[in-house]
Protein backbone atom coordinates (compact mmCIF):
# COMPACT_ATOMS: atom_id res chain seq x y z
CA UNK A 1 0.00 0.00 0.00
CA UNK A 2 1.30 3.48 -0.64
CA UNK A 3 0.99 6.45 1.25
CA UNK A 4 1.22 9.58 -0.77
CA UNK A 5 1.54 12.98 1.52
CA UNK A 6 0.95 16.59 1.07
CA UNK A 7 3.64 18.71 -0.58
CA UNK A 8 4.36 21.82 1.47
CA UNK A 9 7.14 24.01 1.62
CA UNK A 10 9.27 21.11 -0.28
CA UNK A 11 8.66 18.08 1.94
CA UNK A 12 6.17 15.95 2.37
CA UNK A 13 3.89 15.90 5.03
CA UNK A 14 0.40 13.76 6.31
CA UNK A 15 -2.44 15.60 6.78
CA UNK A 16 -2.58 17.54 9.97
CA UNK A 17 -5.54 15.85 10.78
CA UNK A 18 -3.51 12.59 10.35
CA UNK A 19 -6.69 11.35 8.35
CA UNK A 20 -7.06 9.06 4.72
CA UNK A 21 -9.05 8.83 1.73
CA UNK A 22 -8.89 5.54 0.01
CA UNK A 23 -7.16 5.41 -3.31
CA UNK A 24 -8.40 2.96 -5.81
CA UNK A 25 -6.59 1.70 -9.47
CA UNK A 26 -9.79 1.29 -11.82
CA UNK A 27 -8.62 -1.24 -13.57
CA UNK A 28 -8.69 -4.25 -10.73
CA UNK A 29 -11.40 -2.34 -8.33
CA UNK A 30 -8.78 -2.52 -5.82
CA UNK A 31 -7.69 -0.13 -3.24
CA UNK A 32 -4.15 0.10 -3.54
CA UNK A 33 -3.19 3.80 -1.95
CA UNK A 34 -3.86 6.26 0.71
CA UNK A 35 -4.12 9.79 0.42
CA UNK A 36 -4.39 12.80 3.09
CA UNK A 37 -7.77 13.84 3.77
CA UNK A 38 -6.40 17.53 3.77
CA UNK A 39 -8.57 20.64 4.80
CA UNK A 40 -8.67 23.90 5.51
CA UNK A 41 -5.93 23.99 8.36
CA UNK A 42 -3.69 21.91 5.69
CA UNK A 43 -4.64 24.95 3.21
CA UNK A 44 -3.97 27.55 5.45
CA UNK A 45 0.03 25.57 6.30
CA UNK A 46 0.55 25.80 2.23
CA UNK A 47 -0.69 28.97 2.14
CA UNK A 48 1.68 30.43 4.41
CA UNK A 49 4.82 28.68 2.89
CA UNK A 50 3.66 30.10 -0.34
CA UNK A 51 3.00 33.38 0.81
CA UNK A 52 6.61 33.01 2.88
CA UNK A 53 8.11 32.07 -0.75
CA UNK A 54 6.37 35.06 -2.93
CA UNK A 55 9.22 37.68 -2.13
CA UNK A 56 11.75 35.73 -3.20
CA UNK A 57 10.01 34.23 -6.29
CA UNK A 58 7.96 36.91 -7.44
CA UNK A 59 11.48 39.05 -7.89
CA UNK A 60 13.62 36.33 -9.16
CA UNK A 61 15.10 36.84 -12.99
CA UNK A 62 12.76 36.03 -15.82
CA UNK A 63 15.78 33.64 -16.54
CA UNK A 64 15.94 31.45 -13.22
CA UNK A 65 12.45 30.99 -13.36
CA UNK A 66 12.67 29.82 -16.78
CA UNK A 67 15.80 27.58 -15.88
CA UNK A 68 13.87 26.46 -13.05
CA UNK A 69 10.65 25.12 -15.37
CA UNK A 70 12.85 23.68 -18.08
CA UNK A 71 14.43 21.38 -15.93
CA UNK A 72 10.92 20.58 -14.55
CA UNK A 73 10.43 19.50 -18.08
CA UNK A 74 13.27 17.51 -18.59
CA UNK A 75 12.89 15.43 -15.32
CA UNK A 76 8.88 14.91 -16.22
CA UNK A 77 10.69 13.38 -19.82
CA UNK A 78 13.40 11.66 -17.72
CA UNK A 79 10.83 9.80 -15.55
CA UNK A 80 7.95 9.27 -19.00
CA UNK A 81 7.86 5.91 -17.98
CA UNK A 82 7.28 5.50 -14.22
CA UNK A 83 5.10 8.76 -14.61
CA UNK A 84 3.11 7.40 -17.19
CA UNK A 85 2.48 3.75 -15.75
CA UNK A 86 1.51 5.39 -12.17
CA UNK A 87 -1.40 7.81 -14.41
CA UNK A 88 -2.47 4.23 -15.90
CA UNK A 89 -2.82 2.67 -12.90
CA UNK A 90 -4.42 5.79 -10.86
CA UNK A 91 -7.08 6.45 -14.23
CA UNK A 92 -6.91 3.60 -15.62
CA UNK A 93 -6.63 5.00 -18.98
CA UNK A 94 -4.08 2.91 -21.69
CA UNK A 95 -0.50 2.99 -20.74
CA UNK A 96 -0.14 3.31 -24.27
CA UNK A 97 -2.31 6.97 -24.31
CA UNK A 98 -0.53 8.10 -21.42
CA UNK A 99 3.42 7.34 -22.50
CA UNK A 100 2.20 9.33 -26.05
CA UNK A 101 0.23 12.07 -24.83
CA UNK A 102 -0.24 12.29 -20.98
CA UNK A 103 3.30 12.54 -19.40
CA UNK A 104 4.93 14.63 -22.64
CA UNK A 105 2.06 17.40 -22.73
CA UNK A 106 2.94 17.87 -18.97
CA UNK A 107 6.36 18.08 -19.91
CA UNK A 108 5.46 20.31 -22.76
CA UNK A 109 3.56 22.66 -20.41
CA UNK A 110 6.88 23.37 -18.13
CA UNK A 111 8.69 23.83 -21.34
CA UNK A 112 6.54 26.06 -23.40
CA UNK A 113 5.80 28.21 -20.25
CA UNK A 114 9.37 27.84 -19.32
CA UNK A 115 10.05 29.58 -22.49
CA UNK A 116 6.81 31.91 -22.81
CA UNK A 117 7.62 33.57 -20.20
CA UNK A 118 11.40 34.97 -21.85
CA UNK A 119 9.25 36.17 -24.73
CA UNK A 120 5.71 37.87 -21.83
CA UNK A 121 6.23 41.48 -22.98
CA UNK A 122 3.98 44.71 -21.60
CA UNK A 123 2.24 47.15 -24.12
CA UNK A 124 3.86 51.25 -23.64
CA UNK A 125 1.21 53.83 -24.80
CA UNK A 126 2.17 56.94 -25.69
CA UNK A 127 -0.20 60.23 -25.33
CA UNK A 128 1.07 62.15 -27.80
CA UNK A 129 0.50 65.92 -27.61
CA UNK A 130 -0.33 65.20 -23.73
CA UNK A 131 3.28 64.71 -23.14
CA UNK A 132 2.42 61.40 -21.11
CA UNK A 133 3.41 58.23 -21.56
CA UNK A 134 1.94 54.87 -19.74
CA UNK A 135 3.55 51.80 -19.33
CA UNK A 136 1.87 48.64 -18.35
CA UNK A 137 3.19 46.67 -15.68
CA UNK A 138 1.96 42.98 -15.62
CA UNK A 139 2.83 41.64 -12.18
CA UNK A 140 2.03 38.59 -10.49
CA UNK A 141 -0.70 37.88 -8.46
CA UNK A 142 0.76 36.36 -5.35
CA UNK A 143 -0.61 33.29 -3.90
CA UNK A 144 -2.93 31.53 -6.68
CA UNK A 145 -4.54 28.01 -6.75
CA UNK A 146 -5.01 25.44 -9.02
CA UNK A 147 -7.78 22.93 -9.05
CA UNK A 148 -7.89 20.18 -11.63
CA UNK A 149 -10.17 17.10 -12.57
CA UNK A 150 -9.38 13.38 -12.85
CA UNK A 151 -9.55 12.74 -16.76
CA UNK A 152 -6.04 14.39 -17.48
CA UNK A 153 -4.54 13.68 -14.59
CA UNK A 154 -1.15 15.60 -15.02
CA UNK A 155 -1.33 16.97 -18.22
CA UNK A 156 -4.27 19.57 -16.78
CA UNK A 157 -2.74 20.05 -13.68
CA UNK A 158 0.49 21.04 -15.21
CA UNK A 159 -1.52 23.31 -17.62
CA UNK A 160 -2.61 25.66 -14.34
CA UNK A 161 0.64 25.16 -12.52
CA UNK A 162 3.24 26.13 -14.95
CA UNK A 163 1.95 29.37 -16.16
CA UNK A 164 0.99 30.62 -12.71
CA UNK A 165 4.62 30.07 -11.92
CA UNK A 166 6.26 31.30 -14.84
CA UNK A 167 4.56 34.62 -14.07
CA UNK A 168 5.72 34.56 -10.81
CA UNK A 169 3.29 33.54 -8.58
CA UNK A 170 3.21 30.86 -5.78
CA UNK A 171 0.53 28.16 -5.96
CA UNK A 172 -1.25 26.17 -3.53
CA UNK A 173 -2.40 23.09 -5.88
CA UNK A 174 -5.27 20.43 -5.66
CA UNK A 175 -5.84 17.58 -8.31
CA UNK A 176 -8.07 15.52 -8.05
CA UNK A 177 -8.49 13.08 -4.94
CA UNK A 178 -9.68 10.49 -7.51
CA UNK A 179 -6.36 10.55 -9.68
CA UNK A 180 -3.65 12.61 -7.04
CA UNK A 181 -0.84 10.25 -7.62
CA UNK A 182 1.32 11.50 -10.63
CA UNK A 183 0.46 15.14 -8.96
CA UNK A 184 2.41 13.55 -5.42
CA UNK A 185 5.20 12.57 -7.67
CA UNK A 186 5.91 15.88 -9.18
CA UNK A 187 7.05 17.45 -6.02
CA UNK A 188 10.00 15.51 -5.75
CA UNK A 189 10.35 16.28 -9.71
CA UNK A 190 10.52 20.36 -8.65
CA UNK A 191 12.28 19.76 -5.55
CA UNK A 192 15.28 17.98 -8.02
CA UNK A 193 14.64 20.89 -10.03
CA UNK A 194 15.81 23.08 -7.50
CA UNK A 195 12.26 25.05 -7.48
CA UNK A 196 12.36 26.56 -3.95
CA UNK A 197 10.49 25.45 -0.86
CA UNK A 198 6.98 26.98 -0.57
CA UNK A 199 6.74 28.15 -4.67
CA UNK A 200 4.39 25.17 -4.95
CA UNK A 201 2.75 23.44 -2.84
CA UNK A 202 0.49 20.15 -3.52
CA UNK A 203 -2.54 19.41 -1.09
CA UNK A 204 -4.62 16.03 -1.07
CA UNK A 205 -7.81 16.31 -0.88
CA UNK A 206 -11.75 16.06 -1.52
CA UNK A 207 -13.17 18.61 -3.18
CA UNK A 208 -15.60 19.81 -0.70
CA UNK A 209 -13.35 20.10 1.88
CA UNK A 210 -9.33 20.95 0.56
CA UNK A 211 -10.80 22.59 -2.85
CA UNK A 212 -13.16 24.49 -0.90
CA UNK A 213 -10.56 25.66 1.67
CA UNK A 214 -8.58 26.68 -1.73
CA UNK A 215 -11.33 28.53 -3.00
CA UNK A 216 -12.36 30.34 0.34
CA UNK A 217 -9.16 31.25 1.76
CA UNK A 218 -9.16 34.83 2.17
CA UNK A 219 -5.74 35.50 0.61
CA UNK A 220 -5.33 33.62 -2.35
CA UNK A 221 -6.23 35.83 -4.79
CA UNK A 222 -7.02 33.58 -7.93
CA UNK A 223 -8.31 30.45 -8.67
CA UNK A 224 -7.51 28.73 -11.48
CA UNK A 225 -10.47 25.36 -11.91
CA UNK A 226 -10.82 22.56 -14.61
CA UNK A 227 -13.79 20.48 -13.66
CA UNK A 228 -17.83 19.68 -14.21
CA UNK A 229 -19.84 22.52 -14.61
CA UNK A 230 -21.92 22.46 -11.33
CA UNK A 231 -18.93 22.69 -9.72
CA UNK A 232 -17.47 25.60 -11.45
CA UNK A 233 -20.57 27.62 -10.52
CA UNK A 234 -20.20 26.52 -6.89
CA UNK A 235 -16.75 27.83 -6.70
CA UNK A 236 -17.99 30.98 -8.61
CA UNK A 237 -20.66 31.99 -6.21
CA UNK A 238 -17.39 31.17 -3.37
CA UNK A 239 -14.66 33.45 -5.01
CA UNK A 240 -16.94 36.19 -6.64
CA UNK A 241 -18.15 38.20 -3.68
CA UNK A 242 -14.53 38.00 -2.61
CA UNK A 243 -13.57 39.58 -5.85
CA UNK A 244 -10.94 37.01 -6.74
CA UNK A 245 -9.84 36.01 -10.29
CA UNK A 246 -11.42 33.31 -12.07
CA UNK A 247 -10.56 31.14 -14.68
CA UNK A 248 -12.86 28.16 -15.22
CA UNK A 249 -12.65 25.82 -17.75
CA UNK A 250 -15.89 23.39 -17.44
CA UNK A 251 -17.74 20.40 -19.17
CA UNK A 252 -18.69 20.31 -23.10
CA UNK A 253 -21.09 18.22 -24.88
CA UNK A 254 -18.97 18.55 -28.07
CA UNK A 255 -20.64 18.46 -31.87
CA UNK A 256 -19.07 16.93 -34.78
CA UNK A 257 -20.51 17.71 -37.70
CA UNK A 258 -19.87 15.46 -40.73
CA UNK A 259 -20.48 16.72 -44.53
CA UNK A 260 -20.27 14.52 -47.32
CA UNK A 261 -17.43 16.67 -48.97
CA UNK A 262 -15.31 15.69 -46.30
CA UNK A 263 -12.02 13.26 -46.68
CA UNK A 264 -14.26 10.02 -45.57
CA UNK A 265 -11.26 7.84 -44.63
CA UNK A 266 -9.72 10.56 -42.59
CA UNK A 267 -13.07 11.55 -41.21
CA UNK A 268 -13.87 8.19 -40.12
CA UNK A 269 -10.43 7.45 -38.38
CA UNK A 270 -10.39 10.42 -36.56
CA UNK A 271 -14.26 10.42 -35.80
CA UNK A 272 -13.07 7.18 -33.61
CA UNK A 273 -10.71 9.04 -31.78
CA UNK A 274 -12.71 11.77 -31.16
CA UNK A 275 -15.64 10.11 -29.47
CA UNK A 276 -13.35 7.21 -27.32
CA UNK A 277 -10.00 8.71 -27.01
CA UNK A 278 -9.41 8.12 -23.18
CA UNK A 279 -12.67 6.22 -22.48
CA UNK A 280 -14.46 9.40 -23.89
CA UNK A 281 -13.32 10.85 -20.56
CA UNK A 282 -11.91 14.02 -22.62
CA UNK A 283 -13.88 17.56 -22.49
CA UNK A 284 -13.04 17.96 -25.97
CA UNK A 285 -14.28 14.36 -26.98
CA UNK A 286 -16.99 15.00 -30.04
CA UNK A 287 -20.15 13.09 -27.90
CA UNK A 288 -22.84 14.26 -30.38
CA UNK A 289 -22.38 13.30 -33.96
CA UNK A 290 -24.55 14.67 -36.78
CA UNK A 291 -24.21 13.50 -40.18
CA UNK A 292 -25.39 14.90 -43.38
CA UNK A 293 -28.01 12.61 -44.77
CA UNK A 294 -27.01 11.73 -47.82
CA UNK A 295 -23.97 9.40 -46.37
CA UNK A 296 -25.38 8.94 -43.01
CA UNK A 297 -26.21 5.34 -43.82
CA UNK A 298 -22.90 4.73 -45.21
CA UNK A 299 -21.43 6.67 -42.05
CA UNK A 300 -23.42 4.61 -39.64
CA UNK A 301 -22.09 0.82 -41.28
CA UNK A 302 -18.59 1.81 -41.21
CA UNK A 303 -18.29 3.86 -37.88
CA UNK A 304 -20.40 0.61 -35.80
CA UNK A 305 -17.45 -2.05 -37.63
CA UNK A 306 -14.54 0.38 -36.71
CA UNK A 307 -15.71 0.88 -33.20
CA UNK A 308 -16.46 -3.07 -33.06
CA UNK A 309 -13.18 -3.42 -33.91
CA UNK A 310 -11.74 -1.25 -30.42
CA UNK A 311 -10.23 -3.74 -27.67
CA UNK A 312 -11.25 -2.60 -24.11
CA UNK A 313 -8.98 -4.32 -21.76
CA UNK A 314 -5.94 -3.78 -19.53
CA UNK A 315 -4.45 -0.37 -19.57
CA UNK A 316 -1.41 -2.45 -19.13
CA UNK A 317 -1.80 -4.59 -22.14
CA UNK A 318 -0.35 -2.77 -25.57
CA UNK A 319 -3.20 -3.93 -27.61
CA UNK A 320 -5.80 -1.86 -25.75
CA UNK A 321 -7.92 0.85 -27.11
CA UNK A 322 -10.13 1.34 -24.27
CA UNK A 323 -9.52 1.44 -20.70
CA UNK A 324 -11.13 1.33 -17.21
CA UNK A 325 -13.79 3.70 -16.46
CA UNK A 326 -12.24 6.12 -13.48
CA UNK A 327 -13.82 5.14 -10.73
CA UNK A 328 -17.06 3.26 -9.65
CA UNK A 329 -19.67 5.83 -9.13
CA UNK A 330 -18.50 7.82 -12.79
CA UNK A 331 -19.37 4.19 -14.06
CA UNK A 332 -22.58 4.19 -12.58
CA UNK A 333 -22.92 7.26 -13.86
CA UNK A 334 -22.30 6.71 -17.39
CA UNK A 335 -24.57 3.38 -17.53
CA UNK A 336 -27.59 5.19 -16.03
CA UNK A 337 -27.63 7.43 -19.28
CA UNK A 338 -27.06 4.35 -21.34
CA UNK A 339 -30.29 3.57 -19.60
CA UNK A 340 -32.06 7.10 -19.95
CA UNK A 341 -31.11 6.60 -23.47
CA UNK A 342 -33.20 3.48 -23.87
CA UNK A 343 -36.33 5.42 -21.78
CA UNK A 344 -35.94 8.16 -24.52
CA UNK A 345 -36.01 6.46 -27.62
CA UNK A 346 -32.50 5.99 -28.39
CA UNK A 347 -31.99 3.32 -30.29
CA UNK A 348 -28.40 1.76 -28.93
CA UNK A 349 -26.60 0.82 -32.56
CA UNK A 350 -23.08 -0.72 -30.37
CA UNK A 351 -22.00 -0.97 -27.72
CA UNK A 352 -24.10 -0.55 -23.79
CA UNK A 353 -22.86 -3.12 -21.93
CA UNK A 354 -20.30 -3.67 -19.05
CA UNK A 355 -16.86 -5.62 -20.49
CA UNK A 356 -15.37 -8.18 -18.07
CA UNK A 357 -11.77 -8.29 -18.13
CA UNK A 358 -9.97 -11.61 -17.45
CA UNK A 359 -7.49 -11.13 -14.27
CA UNK A 360 -9.32 -8.04 -14.10
CA UNK A 361 -12.77 -9.09 -13.34
CA UNK A 362 -13.68 -6.50 -10.98
CA UNK A 363 -12.47 -3.26 -12.98
CA UNK A 364 -14.57 -0.68 -14.26
CA UNK A 365 -15.10 -1.60 -18.10
CA UNK A 366 -17.60 -0.61 -20.46
CA UNK A 367 -17.88 -0.99 -24.15
CA UNK A 368 -17.84 1.45 -26.54
CA UNK A 369 -21.60 2.86 -26.88
CA UNK A 370 -23.26 4.90 -30.11
CA UNK A 371 -26.98 5.73 -29.50
CA UNK A 372 -28.88 6.85 -32.87
CA UNK A 373 -31.54 9.54 -31.47
CA UNK A 374 -33.97 11.41 -33.02
CA UNK A 375 -34.65 14.13 -30.48
CA UNK A 376 -32.04 16.90 -30.31
CA UNK A 377 -33.41 17.72 -27.26
CA UNK A 378 -33.13 14.17 -25.47
CA UNK A 379 -31.33 14.18 -21.73
CA UNK A 380 -28.60 12.05 -23.22
CA UNK A 381 -27.57 14.56 -26.16
CA UNK A 382 -28.03 17.52 -23.80
CA UNK A 383 -26.67 16.41 -20.84
CA UNK A 384 -22.34 15.60 -20.31
CA UNK A 385 -21.59 11.92 -19.77
CA UNK A 386 -18.44 11.99 -19.69
CA UNK A 387 -17.56 8.51 -20.93
CA UNK A 388 -17.64 6.27 -23.55
CA UNK A 389 -21.27 7.26 -25.12
CA UNK A 390 -21.68 9.17 -28.59
CA UNK A 391 -25.26 10.03 -30.17
CA UNK A 392 -25.35 10.02 -33.34
CA UNK A 393 -28.66 11.52 -35.98
CA UNK A 394 -28.89 12.86 -39.46
CA UNK A 395 -29.19 16.58 -40.65
CA UNK A 396 -29.85 17.33 -43.96
CA UNK A 397 -29.06 21.32 -44.34
CA UNK A 398 -26.02 23.14 -43.45
CA UNK A 399 -28.33 25.69 -41.49
CA UNK A 400 -30.16 22.72 -39.56
CA UNK A 401 -27.04 21.59 -38.79
CA UNK A 402 -25.36 25.00 -37.46
CA UNK A 403 -28.39 24.87 -35.35
CA UNK A 404 -27.81 21.41 -33.92
CA UNK A 405 -24.38 21.77 -33.12
CA UNK A 406 -25.61 25.19 -31.23
CA UNK A 407 -28.62 23.71 -29.48
CA UNK A 408 -27.08 22.76 -25.89
CA UNK A 409 -25.89 25.00 -23.03
CA UNK A 410 -22.64 24.29 -23.60
CA UNK A 411 -20.04 25.69 -26.36
CA UNK A 412 -16.30 24.07 -25.69
CA UNK A 413 -15.39 22.91 -29.06
CA UNK A 414 -16.59 21.87 -32.23
CA UNK A 415 -15.30 19.54 -35.13
CA UNK A 416 -16.16 20.18 -38.51
CA UNK A 417 -16.03 17.72 -41.47
CA UNK A 418 -15.99 18.90 -44.74
CA UNK A 419 -13.68 20.28 -48.08
CA UNK A 420 -15.91 23.57 -48.75
CA UNK A 421 -14.16 26.86 -47.79
CA UNK A 422 -16.75 29.09 -47.94
CA UNK A 423 -18.71 26.55 -45.75
CA UNK A 424 -15.93 26.20 -43.56
CA UNK A 425 -15.50 29.85 -43.03
CA UNK A 426 -19.31 30.80 -42.51
CA UNK A 427 -19.79 27.62 -40.00
CA UNK A 428 -16.82 28.42 -38.05
CA UNK A 429 -17.75 31.97 -37.18
CA UNK A 430 -21.16 30.67 -35.93
CA UNK A 431 -20.79 27.88 -34.12
CA UNK A 432 -21.13 28.54 -30.56
CA UNK A 433 -18.03 27.42 -28.76
CA UNK A 434 -14.16 28.27 -27.96
CA UNK A 435 -12.64 26.67 -30.32
CA UNK A 436 -13.28 25.09 -33.73
CA UNK A 437 -11.24 22.25 -35.59
CA UNK A 438 -11.77 21.33 -39.32
CA UNK A 439 -10.65 18.14 -40.51
CA UNK A 440 -8.63 17.71 -37.45
CA UNK A 441 -9.22 16.66 -33.30
CA UNK A 442 -7.16 17.63 -30.67
CA UNK A 443 -4.69 19.77 -32.97
CA UNK A 444 -3.35 21.71 -30.05
CA UNK A 445 -0.57 24.24 -30.38
CA UNK A 446 -0.34 25.64 -27.08
CA UNK A 447 0.17 29.58 -28.27
CA UNK A 448 -3.61 29.39 -28.67
CA UNK A 449 -6.36 30.61 -26.60
CA UNK A 450 -8.42 27.70 -24.87
CA UNK A 451 -11.32 27.66 -23.15
CA UNK A 452 -15.34 27.89 -23.62
CA UNK A 453 -18.30 29.79 -24.16
CA UNK A 454 -22.03 29.11 -22.23
CA UNK A 455 -22.27 26.80 -19.53
CA UNK A 456 -18.82 25.75 -20.93
CA UNK A 457 -16.65 28.37 -19.00
CA UNK A 458 -15.35 31.71 -18.30
CA UNK A 459 -12.12 33.02 -19.52
CA UNK A 460 -9.42 31.80 -22.03
CA UNK A 461 -6.06 30.35 -20.91
CA UNK A 462 -3.42 29.00 -23.06
CA UNK A 463 -0.16 30.91 -24.25
CA UNK A 464 0.15 34.80 -23.59
CA UNK A 465 -3.35 34.71 -22.59
CA UNK A 466 -2.63 32.27 -19.53
CA UNK A 467 0.24 34.76 -18.35
CA UNK A 468 -2.00 37.48 -18.50
CA UNK A 469 -4.56 35.36 -16.15
CA UNK A 470 -1.81 35.08 -13.58
CA UNK A 471 -0.58 38.38 -13.99
CA UNK A 472 -2.45 41.98 -12.79
CA UNK A 473 -2.20 44.83 -15.35
CA UNK A 474 -1.22 48.12 -13.85
CA UNK A 475 -0.74 51.55 -16.22
CA UNK A 476 1.99 53.67 -14.67
CA UNK A 477 1.08 57.09 -16.50
CA UNK A 478 3.98 59.59 -16.17
CA UNK A 479 3.97 63.36 -17.68
CA UNK A 480 6.98 65.20 -18.74
CA UNK A 481 7.93 68.56 -19.34
CA UNK A 482 8.45 68.54 -23.11
CA UNK A 483 10.22 71.87 -23.01
CA UNK A 484 14.35 71.92 -22.22
P1 LIG B 1 -15.30 18.02 -10.69
O1 LIG B 1 -15.92 19.33 -10.95
O2 LIG B 1 -16.04 17.05 -9.88
O3 LIG B 1 -13.89 18.18 -9.96
C1 LIG B 1 -12.84 18.95 -10.48
C2 LIG B 1 -11.90 19.31 -9.36
O4 LIG B 1 -12.59 20.17 -8.44
C3 LIG B 1 -11.43 18.13 -8.53
O5 LIG B 1 -10.11 18.36 -8.07
C4 LIG B 1 -12.41 18.13 -7.38
O6 LIG B 1 -11.91 17.46 -6.27
C5 LIG B 1 -12.54 19.61 -7.15
N1 LIG B 1 -13.75 20.03 -6.46
C6 LIG B 1 -14.93 19.39 -6.31
N2 LIG B 1 -15.79 20.13 -5.56
C7 LIG B 1 -15.13 21.26 -5.23
C8 LIG B 1 -15.48 22.41 -4.46
N3 LIG B 1 -16.67 22.55 -3.87
N4 LIG B 1 -14.57 23.40 -4.32
C9 LIG B 1 -13.36 23.28 -4.89
N5 LIG B 1 -12.95 22.20 -5.61
C10 LIG B 1 -13.84 21.21 -5.78
O7 LIG B 1 -14.91 17.44 -12.10
P2 LIG B 1 -14.34 16.01 -12.44
O8 LIG B 1 -13.08 15.80 -11.67
O9 LIG B 1 -15.45 15.04 -12.33
O10 LIG B 1 -13.91 16.21 -13.95
C11 LIG B 1 -14.77 16.05 -15.01
C12 LIG B 1 -15.29 17.38 -15.49
O11 LIG B 1 -14.21 18.23 -15.85
C13 LIG B 1 -16.14 17.25 -16.73
O12 LIG B 1 -17.28 18.05 -16.61
C14 LIG B 1 -15.23 17.78 -17.83
O13 LIG B 1 -15.91 18.29 -18.94
C15 LIG B 1 -14.48 18.84 -17.12
N6 LIG B 1 -13.27 19.16 -17.83
C16 LIG B 1 -13.18 20.37 -18.48
C17 LIG B 1 -12.06 20.68 -19.24
C18 LIG B 1 -11.93 22.00 -19.92
O14 LIG B 1 -10.82 22.35 -20.29
N7 LIG B 1 -12.99 22.77 -20.11
C19 LIG B 1 -10.95 19.72 -19.38
C20 LIG B 1 -11.16 18.49 -18.64
C21 LIG B 1 -12.28 18.24 -17.90
P3 LIG B 1 -12.25 15.90 -6.03
O15 LIG B 1 -12.13 15.20 -7.32
O16 LIG B 1 -11.21 15.52 -5.08
O17 LIG B 1 -13.63 15.88 -5.48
Amino acid sequence: MDYLKNYINGTYCEAISGAWIDNYNPSTGAVYAQIPDADNKDIDAAYKAAQAAFPSWSTATIETRSRVLLKIADLIEVNLDSLAEAEARDNGKPLSLAKAVDIPRASANFRFFGNAITQFASEAHESVGLNTMNYTLRQPIGVVGCISPWNLPLYLFTWKIAPALAAGNCVVAKPSEVTPMTAYLLGEICTEAGLPPGVLNIVHGTGPSAGQAIVAHPNIKAISFTGGTETGAHIARTAAPMFKKLSLELGGKNPNLIFADCNYEKMLSVTVKSSFANQGQICLCGSRIYVEETIYEEFKKDFIAKVSALKVGNPFDDDTNIGALVSKPHMEKVQSYIKIAQEEGGSILYGGAPVTVAGSENGYYLQPTIIEIKDNGCRVNQEEIFGPVVTIMPFKTETEALELANGVKYGLSATLWTSNIDRTMRLSAQIQAGIVWVNTWLNRDLRTPFGGVKQSGVGREGGFEALKFFTEAKNVCISYDADI
